[in-house]
């Protein structure tokens, strides 16, 4: 069992930092949620190689530990370069193509041909990652004529963008179909889809899977600034959303980032999808064993707006401090869910607007759990609709979702204060109430003497009952 439950879930990008087995295990133990595979970088049977170990120690340590496989989606990037870097002068004329040419000090190639074709007259376009701004002159099918706005050194595949622009070619591209393969044939439960622009991208990730049966959720990455054009459809449609703030920095002016990220968390918050704060979280702890004080406030005011979960990207995938790097991130989060707790408190779980029967039960039974102190809210479930709204309200107490569903369980691992348990099956209705409290016990999360609530709403698809029931055990 793991050392520590944190109500703020925390997702680990694994990479050459912490791929052994005695990292993955010191990581799960420390607290890690969900493991990330970013096939943006390395070969896609190496990811999987890496999945089977994380699923291996997850067992061993009885740890309830999901994966998330991140697609890499169109990013734009630039060809290889005759030389190192090179040196683009402000005021000359550059230009940027989809014939395989080594790049110059005049020509580049970039990696998708209908980048190119889309591009129109007056486009502006960043390269090496927003450093260098270009001003597209004229284009024909193959190339893009650009004058260079502002100079600098430009690297080989480094990222090209293209901000508020929308592009026609689809956010999942065919590698990143193949790739998903791989993540079907190794069992994740979660796969992030890149450069999202509309709700339709979504959907299409979706079919994919349910035209194969299987049951994997779905995140919208929200990393273009077209995407929040249609932001509520994309909420709408997907099973979380992650706010990636390394590709949005690039997209939107910087200082529009913190205000973007406080829109899409209000957003989720509203119709209980979980939502989660991505990139540079903890930068600084890729070299130092100390974060920097703006880092750590970065990261308690995630949660403090609404945050379900924090990401850690290069930090655990190829920094020096993994572990070191995840236990200072629930160590912030712990204390920033005592404070959120206590502010829920007192604005006595104000109400959202849109109620239902589901959603004013579930604000019932967390003003209830509070009041009473109770260690923990049981709820057993056949789909993660009344849990997501109970973990909305952000009890005091911890989340006991049971479920019978192995991806109901994984699904539910993304949710704040939610810890998920696996009943093999559920019995008469009176029954199931005790069986959940016992698997809760078993399970070291309560112990003789705590206040627990069990609540039980129709919308859990198992009995047409609405039942909540505060007992002592
Ligand atoms: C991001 O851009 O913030 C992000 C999470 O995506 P990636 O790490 O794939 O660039």
């Amino acid at each position: 069992m793991r050392e520590y439950w944190n109500s703020t879930k925390v997702i680990c990008t694994i990479g050459p930092a912490c791929n052994s087995r005695k990292v993955i295990k010191e990581l799960i133990l420390a607290g890690m949620d969900i493991a990330r595979f970013n096939f943006s970088h390395g070969k896609p049977a190496d990811h999987v190689k890496y999945i089977k170990l994380v699923k291996a120690a997850a067992q061993e340590l009885k740890s309830p530990v999901a994966i998330l496989q991140d697609l890499p989606g169109p990013k734009i990037r630039l060809g290889e370069l005759t030389e190192e870097s090179i040196y683009l002068n402000q005021g000359q004329i550059f230009t940027l193509t989809s014939r395989k040419v080594i790049g110059t000090n005049s020509e580049v190639c970039v990696n998708h041909s209908a980048f190119i074709q889309e591009l129109k007259k007056d486009n502006i376009v960043y390269l090496n990652d927003g450093l260098v701004k270009l001003q597209v002159i004229s284009t024909n099918q193959e190339k893009a004529v650009c004058s260079v706005l502002l100079g600098g050194r430009i690297y080989p595949r480094k990222g090209v963008s293209c901000p508020n622009q929308f592009f026609k070619m689809s956010s999942v591209t065919a590698y990143d179909l193949k790739c998903l393969k791989y993540g079907i044939e190794a069992g994740v439960d979660f796969i992030a889809v890149s450069f999202v622009q509309q709700a339709k991208d979504i959907i299409k990730a979706k079919n994919y899977l349910n035209k194969r049966k299987k049951h994997i959720s779905v995140v919208a990455k929200i990393e273009r600034k077209v995407a929040f054009q249609d932001i509520d459809n994309i909420i709408n449609v997907s099973d979380a959303i992650m706010v990636a703030r390394g590709d949005l920095g690039i997209e939107a002016d910087l200082e529009d980032v913190p205000f973007l990220q406080k829109e899409i968390i209000r957003k989720c918050n509203a119709v209980g999808k979980p939502v989660i704060t991505a990139t540079q979280m903890l930068e600084s702890m890729v070299v130092s064993p100390q974060p920097t004080r703006a880092e750590v406030t970065d990261v308690a005011n995630a949660i403090l707006d609404g945050t379900d979960a924090l990401m850690l990207s290069e930090e655990t995938a190829v920094g020096k401090y993994p572990v070191q790097t995840l236990k200072m991130m629930l160590k912030i989060a712990n204390r920033a869910e005592k404070k959120l707790c206590a502010k829920q408190k007192e604005l006595s779980l104000a109400e959202s607007g849109t109620e239902n029967l589901v959603s004013a039960f579930s604000r019932a039974a967390v003003n209830i759990s509070n009041k009473l102190n109770a260690q923990a809210i049981i709820a057993p479930t056949h789909s993660a609709k009344a849990i997501s709204w109970l973990s909305r309200c952000r009890p005091q107490a911890m989340i006991v979702g049971v479920t019978t569903d192995q991806n109901v369980l994984k699904q539910m691992i993304m949710y704040w204060g939610v810890y998920p348990l696996l009943m093999p099956k559920f019995a008469k209705l009176g029954k199931t109430l005790d069986d959940c409290i016992k698997l809760t016990k078993k399970n070291g999360l309560v112990k003789p003497k705590d206040t627990v609530l069990v609540m039980l709403t129709e919308d859990n698809q198992l009995f047409l009952s609405n039942i909540m029931e505060v007992r002592r055990i």
